[in-house]
């Protein structure tokens, strides 16, 4: 998608591939042919320029025809490079940080018999609105909200320990009574344990830093700041989705 568009944010759709094949596989309830069904549970991507991954992921489980995907971020197309509220099973349009969780607390509050999933970069915890939200999530105990970090320890203009250190989020997070719990964030079968261990009833709210890897699949893209906003070229594409079909 990314070479046919021409668009960057490669790197960052392969950091959380895993984590949404494990959310919308095995531990959401949707219902792709009713997408604004009621009793369905709620995702928001905070770092909605990894809109590519949310698009092919809705397209592989069914809220519309994979093929539209030839589409993405061409003229007149609806998947559009940053994610759409337009496509369908899009919650919310994202792309300006430090949105998502601030969302994803009244969509808690308003729908207190769904799970509320936030999938946040690592990037995205430099935002203030995001500790506003960390702060109230925590103090309305809204125990049906999982934020899920991916951290992988990049963001769009360097290494984030260099930029805004955060690895005090577990423990801040936790003063401020949430659950946080670490997990590597390509291990399909931890992930599923960690995020059935968050929806449980009487957490809190969950944090999950999901430790990933920018760009993992491929080997030359596997934390390379360049392949956030890089795309692949015809060769590069090649090269790439051999490493990366060798992985399955
Ligand atoms: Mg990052």
């Amino acid at each position: 998608m990314a070479n046919r568009a021409g668009t960057s944010h490669v790197g960052s759709c392969l950091s959380c591939a895993d984590i949404l094949a494990v959310l919308y596989g095995e531990i959401m309830r949707y219902k792709p042919q009713d997408p604004d069904w009621e009793g369905r549970d709620r995702f928001i991507l905070s770092k909605g320029h990894a809109g590519s991954a949310l698009y092919a992921t809705l397209a592989e489980v069914g809220f519309f025809p994979v093929g539209e995907l030839d589409n993405y971020d061409q003229p007149g197309s609806r998947l559009l490079g940053h994610a759409s509220h337009k496509v369908p099973g899009v919650e919310v349009s994202t792309g300006s940080l430090g949105h998502g969780l601030s969302i994803g607390c009244g969509m808690a509050i308003a729908n207190p018999k769904s799970k509320v999933f936030v999938l946040l970069g690592d990037g995205d915890l430099n935002e203030g609105s995001t500790w506003e939200a960390i702060m109230f999530a925590g103090q309305r105990k809204l125990h049906n909200l999982i934020a899920i970090v991916d951290w992988n320890k990049l963001q769009a203009m360097g290494e984030s320990a260099k930029i805004l250190d955060m690895k005090v989020l577990p423990r801040k997070a936790a003063e401020f009574r949430w659950t946080a719990m670490d997990v590597d964030g390509h291990d399909h079968n931890l992930l599923r344990l960690a995020l059935k261990d968050a929806t449980e009833q009487g957490k809190g709210p969950c944090i999950i830093v999901a430790h990933t890897i920018k760009g993992k699949g491929v080997s030359w893209m596997e934390g390379d700041v360049r392949w956030h906003y890089s795309y692949p070229n015809d060769g590069e594409l090649d090269r790439a989705l051999t490493e990366i079909r060798k992985c399955y």
